[in-house]
């Protein structure tokens, strides 16, 4: 069981996911809330667009709890990029929390 927290920062990114259920789930977004990605109280699935992670969202913590299925279809969801992410902020000089993210790191695209 795998809890992590959410950067802040990421932006929000729609794009269909592996079912209709998840796609309204994840893609659903309160512009007023704290975090864009974990949305207003009726939204439970988080999904990361930097590291390409599914989670089920803890309110009111800023944790969500890591999922390797599709609680609505089942499916198996991709592998995370968390590792290969950390490991380019670290090629650009980030030590700790608190440094500066690069922008490029905080979009669905960064390579
Ligand atoms: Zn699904």
């Amino acid at each position: 069981m795998t809890f992590s927290l959410v950067l802040t920062e990421e932006r929000l990114y729609a794009k269909e996911h592996c079912c209709s259920e998840m796609s309204e789930q994840v893609n659903m977004s309160a512009l007023d809330a704290k975090s864009p990605l974990l949305g207003s109280t009726d939204k439970r699935i988080y999904w990361s667009p930097v590291f390409n992670e599914y989670g089920l969202i803890c309110q009111p913590s800023a944790e969500v709890l890591q999922i390797q299925h599709c609680p609505f279809c089942g499916v198996r969801l991709p592998e995370s990029r968390r590792d290969q992410w950390f490991e380019r902020l670290e090629s650009k000089g980030w030590k700790t929390w608190g440094d500066p993210i690069p922008n490029e790191l905080l979009s669905h695209e960064w390579k």
